[in-house]
């Protein structure tokens, strides 16, 4: 025996420990899922030799017929699936089987809360994978040899615990990976050919390779000849496939059922739960290829991790090409899962040639089309749209920015809490918005804030309340970038409402505007005064036309940066360019009054600079110098208990 060979006890990465801890105790109710887990992984394993062999076509050696057997021994407890696929080398089971390659996973352990039902779900957003052999077996050993490789070259990989596994090299004659649970007590009953059978059935029917049992015996003729049993016992036994093993896609839609669907996106997407909704279409023409496209009814663990796989599976004329291929959707609609099969691209087309191939351009722009269609139908039932929007609202905001071709088809999918009906759950549509739009209006008004407090209370909506006008509360990072790339819907524009001098156009009545002049020519000398006062502080002091109720409040410039996504860029480290806000003034506000009869110059300056950063802290911003407003405020409060 070569050192190679010897038996060698290895730990288990951290990560991959902790999963397989938490596959142990938190999967317990939903046992059966191990089954599904496993033959979707030996189809994968299928897959990826069928693809290597179409240029190395010695890796079927003589044994072309991909597919994945199932055995159990009641007695012995065990539980076999074995399949002649791509199989592992010792190198490879050690790192597959030992260590855990996807990004994000020590974010997503630390994730879990302890609490088994939550946790059994965020597991299943994860996917479990192999480590769900554990659920149902306390000691399991795997045997695998790679396609290619000679029968020496085997390994047989071997966990008894949750800290350490076994690797040694052994002979394996045929190729691919065997997988030997032995069942825990508890969980016996997989070990029964009628139970198999039917978790076969549900959780691995679409799959195109067959998953073969043994065949089941023909009950005993009674007055058989004992001669015919011997030669049965001496007979290869023979196995059927139990699953119907047809690549599910190619199927027409009136001949697969919602459960087949489902069970399919739980293979391609190795999500625990059902999907929200799915579009399987057949496109013939100057392409050709048939896409099934999945609706996850929750968003990935790592959705906004910039490593995450994404991207649909890639066939090519039923072949499996790859996982992952990003080039099919945009960026925005990252979380949707499914399968395309190509007739038209070559076998062996890389990722590559992907990005240079002008027909999947056209094949991205269709697809994308489609899951617009589909979630444009989804969005009509807003019972039903209210969770996906829950979900995956934020990933639909970039949108817009991503995808400027569809803007008005995204925009129609965006939700927003506003002041119509003053819910923090995003759920009006800018269609709703411009329904409920008064006579003479022309903007969409928007104002965007750190959270919905701070939105719904903003001291720019004053004016809007006693109009009436609908106000959109944007409170998530992503929406006013959202609102720079929209622009406008349905030819309105979309109006920051702390941004520059508000002009209602037709809203505003002639008296209302001669009111406003009149304001503002009798209040020059006030303005001056401030003006001079904060000179270093504000780019302009003005009367307002935004306030009913606040002495005062801070504006943008037309052209400056929104003042949230300031606030934003700013706390992540990014240098801004000097921008000063525009101070507006209510004149009718009693304090303001008594700030226009103030003769002490220090009062006033102290006064004007308290005003000033009141409505900087309305606004939800942070102050420059808290101390120095904090001891002018005690000192106008003491002023005024003499
Ligand atoms: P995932 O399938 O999500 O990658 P798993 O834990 O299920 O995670 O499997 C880890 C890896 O082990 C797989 O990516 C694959 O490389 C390898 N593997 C698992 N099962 C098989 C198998 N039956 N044949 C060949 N390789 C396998």
């Amino acid at each position: 025996m070569t050192l190679e060979a010897q038996k060698e006890t290895r730990g288990f990465q951290t990560e991959a420990k902790q999963l397989l801890h938490l596959m142990i105790h938190s999967l317990y109710s939903n046992k059966e899922i191990f089954i599904r887990e496993l033959v979707s992984n030996a189809s994968d394993a299928a897959d990826k030799l069928r693809f290597a062999a179409l240029s190395q076509s010695n890796l079927y050696e003589s044994d072309p017929e991909l597919k994945i057997r199932i055995d159990f021994d009641a007695t012995a407890k065990t539980l076999t699936i074995a399949d002649n696929g791509i199989g592992m080398n010792r190198d490879e089971a050690v790192e597959h089987l030992g260590t855990i390659a996807k990004s994000g996973t020590a974010q997503f352990l630390k994730d879990m809360s302890g609490d088994e039902q939550k946790d059994s779900q965020l597991i299943g957003q994860f996917g479990v994978g192999f480590y769900s052999s554990f659920i149902v077996a306390d000691h399991v050993e795997v045997f695998s040899r790679r396609a290619g490789d000679s029968a020496s070259e085997g390994v047989h990989w071997e966990c008894t615990g949750e800290a350490e596994f076994s690797v040694e090299s052994v002979e394996k004659a045929d190729r691919g990976t065997k997988i030997v649970l032995h069942l825990k007590d508890d969980a016996l009953e997989y070990a029964d050919a009628f139970r198999l059978r039917s978790l076969i059935k549900k959780y691995s029917d679409h799959i195109s390779l067959p998953v073969e049992m043994l065949k089941e015996a023909a009950p005993a003729v009674p007055g058989a000849e004992g001669e015919e049993e011997t030669t049965a016992e001496t007979a290869a036994p023979e196995y059927e496939a139990v699953n119907a093993a047809t690549a599910m896609w190619t199927r027409p839609r009136a001949d697969v059922s919602d459960e087949e669907y489902k069970e399919f996106y739980k293979h391609v997407s190795h999500d625990f739960a059902d999907p929200l909704k799915w579009s399987h279409n057949r496109v013939e023409g100057k392409l050709d290829y048939t896409s099934l496209l999945y609706l996850p009814a929750k968003a990935p663990y790592d959705m906004y991790n910039r490593e995450a796989s994404r991207g649909l599976k890639l066939y090519v004329q039923r072949t499996f090409i790859m996982d992952d291929a990003e080039q099919f959707l945009p960026l925005y609609l990252r979380f949707i899962k499914g399968v395309v099969d190509s007739n038209d691209l070559s076998l062996n087309v890389s990722r590559e040639i992907l990005q240079k191939d002008p027909n999947i351009d056209a094949m991205r722009s269709a697809l994308t089309k489609r899951v617009l269609d589909m979630l444009g139908k989804l969005a009509k039932n807003a019972d039903a749209y209210a969770p996906f929007w829950k979900e995956f609202g934020q990933v639909i905001k970039e949108g817009p920015a991503e995808d400027f071709g569809n803007k008005e088809k995204i925009a129609k999918l965006l939700r927003f809490s506003t002041t119509f009906n003053n819910s923090e759950v995003q759920s009006e549509s800018l269609t709703g918005y411009v329904e409920r739009m008064k006579e003479g209006q022309d903007k969409i008004y928007y104002v965007a804030a750190e959270n919905y407090n701070t939105a719904k209370n903003s001291p720019h909506l004053e004016v809007f309340r006693k109009k009436g006008l609908e106000v959109l509360l944007l409170t998530e990072r992503v929406d006013e970038w959202l609102m720079g790339h929209l622009q406008d819907f349905d030819g309105k524009q979309l109006q920051d409402v702390g941004k520059g001098a508000l002009d209602f156009g037709e809203l505003d009545s002639d008296e209302e505007k001669k009111e406003q002049e009149t304001a503002a020519k009798s209040n020059e000398d006030l303005v001056a005064r401030v003006k001079k006062v904060l000179a270093d502080k504000v780019q302009d002091v003005r009367v307002t036309t935004r306030l009913t109720d606040s002495p005062a409040c801070v504006v943008v410039g037309d052209d400056d940066m929104g003042a949230q996504m300031r606030r934003i860029l700013e706390q992540a480290g990014q240098a801004m360019p000097d921008s000063k806000p525009i101070f507006e003034l209510n004149p009718a506000h009693p304090l303001v009054v008594k700030l226009d009869q103030e003769s002490d110059e220090d009062r006033f300056g102290d006064l004007a600079a308290v005003l000033l950063d009141q409505a900087n802290l309305a606004e939800g911003g942070h102050l420059e110098d808290p101390a120095g407003y904090v001891q002018r405020l005690n000192k106008l409060l003491l002023e005024l208990s003499h």
